[in-house]
């Protein structure tokens, strides 16, 4: 082993990094990135974090009503109550840390209106709230003396032992090897599972497959959110999203004719939630035979567009689209997780000593569907609770002793099999979009079962490549059993 810590997290996103920064300098933390340390969903975030701060026009009661409406009653309503009520004060504590969010000429901070909200209540960056607190965040956990930091360390493999956990990281090309009495994976999200998403590379729910093999719980997993409007004319299989706000500041959905059509399914119209205006516009596209649909925001005062969004505006015109005088071309596309590890209100997975925070985890606040913004505040609240609980058994039990090493099998092997990762993200494209194909769920699995069967029969050369792989193909496998299972 190259060295042991108390804990080590697993990804520098929102989860990863508050989950550093709230730990007591007296215990020691190793925080892992596969890749560069801002490369996560976290740092693609546009539209804010939604949370109750005034509560002269709005209050808890309201936000956690949103957010079981939106997620259509299937949320675990301790959980909400959490996220809801913690939340303000880490928002707050972001703040002071150093993460620049937008305030009005009064000095408060100004408050933002997004799909499925009845207050305005998300608080941003302009129209990059993520990059804001991924470098405001990391700049804090820099100067943190009980915190190191590894970028491009890709966890590989764990192990789970009586006192803790060993696990393996490929690093420039060689293996290294870390322990720790307690594990928090912030891993993020599943989006390269498919082949369209709004997701970061990093995406490949590398947590959630190594919890799994563990034996860890894993819920809902077939919760897969959809974002009705990504930038649809790039070929890119990383989507550009234009978010929620741009429609809670009056942009509206056209169709290939451009009439206006999500009354037509919903009376929220274009404010209605995530997946009733993705399927409102897989439906309108059914009935139009066209894929071509758009968001009009050309209504509003240019200068107020460039101000308000500006990282849109800058991306839309890289594509040619100016949207303060053009329609921008938008479809529905993969966009969130609600499900995952399932954890409990301490963060605690089912296996001792592991824990799970942000995308990766399930904590049942979003139930069958995401209200908008609520994830930032969901990965800060429960990355925070994780430290909080760790740290009461480190206090109560000291540092264990982590138990037998386990051996080590080399990196070298053989090349692993091409084609797999695309093979994988096709199926589940066609099988299990916004509007599934349940007769294409026994077939599917079938085939992601033979990929799994491939990937996992040989000693192959361990690379990035094979890790991901192994990866998606697992939690494709878990998605399609579970929808199948709910078939039956
Ligand atoms: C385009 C876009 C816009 C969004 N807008 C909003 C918004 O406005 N408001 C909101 O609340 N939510 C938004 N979300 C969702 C939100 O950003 C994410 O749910 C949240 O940031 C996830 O944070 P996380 O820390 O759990 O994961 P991430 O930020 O994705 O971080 C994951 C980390 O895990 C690391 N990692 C993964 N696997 C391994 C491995 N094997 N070894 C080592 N490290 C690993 C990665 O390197 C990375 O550092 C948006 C998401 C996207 C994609």
């Amino acid at each position: 082993m190259d060295k042991r810590y108390d804990v080590i997290i697993v990804g520098t996103g929102a989860a990863g990094l508050y989950a550093a920064l709230s730990f007591p300098k007296d215990v020691s933390v190793l925080l892992l990135s596969k890749k560069e340390l801002t490369l996560s969903n976290s740092s693609l975030a546009q539209g804010g974090v939604a949370c109750v701060l005034d509560t002269i026009h709005d209050n808890y009661k309201l936000h956690i009503t949103d957010t079981l409406v939106a997620g259509k009653y299937k949320n675990t309503l301790k959980a909400v109550e959490k996220l809801v009520e913690e939340g303000p004060a880490d928002v707050l504590h972001i703040n002071a840390l150093g993460v620049d969010l937008d305030r009005n000429p009064d000095g408060s901070l100004c408050k933002t209106l997004e799909a499925g909200h009845s207050r305005h209540r998300i608080v941003h960056h302009k129209d990059s709230t993520g990059k804001a607190i991924v470098d405001g965040l990391l700049a804090y956990v820099q100067t943190l003396p009980n915190v190191e930091i590894l970028d491009n360390a890709l966890l590989y493999s764990m192990h789970k032992t009586l006192g803790g956990f060993y696990l393996s990281v490929l690093r420039n090309g060689e293996s290294r090897y870390f322990g720790c009495n307690y594990c928090i994976l912030a891993t993020g999200g599943i989006g390269r599972v498919y082949k369209y998403t709004t997701n970061s590379a990093i995406a490949t729910g590398d947590g959630i497959a190594f919890a799994y093999m563990l034996g860890a719980k894993i819920k809902n997993l077939s919760r897969v959110q959809f974002h009705p409007t990504a930038f649809a004319a790039a070929e890119n299989r990383e989507r550009f999203l234009i978010s929620e706000a741009v429609r809670g500041e009056g942009a509206v959905l056209l169709n290939c004719e451009g009439k206006r059509f999500a009354h037509n399914y919903d009376k929220r119209g274009e404010l209605a939630p995530r997946d009733v205006v993705s399927d409102a516009i897989i439906r309108e596209s059914l009935r139009t035979h066209s894929e071509n649909f758009y968001l009009d925001i050309t209504h509003k005062p240019a200068d107020f567009l460039r101000e308000r969004f500006p990282m849109i505006s800058e991306r839309c015109l890289e594509e040619g689209v100016d949207i303060t005088k053009d329609w921008i071309p938008v479809f529905p596309c993969q966009h969130y997780l609600m499900g995952g590890i399932d954890v409990n209100l301490n963060s605690e997975t089912s296996i001792d000593g592991l824990y799970a925070a942000g995308e990766c985890a399930h904590t049942g606040v979003h139930g069958a569907n995401r209200l908008a913004s609520n994830s930032l505040l969901e990965a800060l609240v429960y990355s925070r609770t994780a430290a909080e609980d760790i740290t009461r058994k480190l206090r109560r039990y000291g540092r264990k002793p982590l138990g037998l090493e386990p051996a080590h099998r080399p990196i070298t092997g053989s090349k692993m099999p091409s084609g797999c990762r695309s093979q994988i993200r096709e199926i589940l494209q066609d099988a299990y979009f916004v509007l599934p194909k349940p007769e294409k769920f026994e077939e599917s699995y079938k085939k992601v079962e033979e990929i799994i069967e491939k990937l996992f029969s040989e000693s192959y050369e361990i690379t990035s490549d094979l890790v991901e792989a192994k990866s998606i193909a697992v939690v494709a496998s878990i998605i399609l059993d579970e929808v199948r299972e709910g078939q039956q």
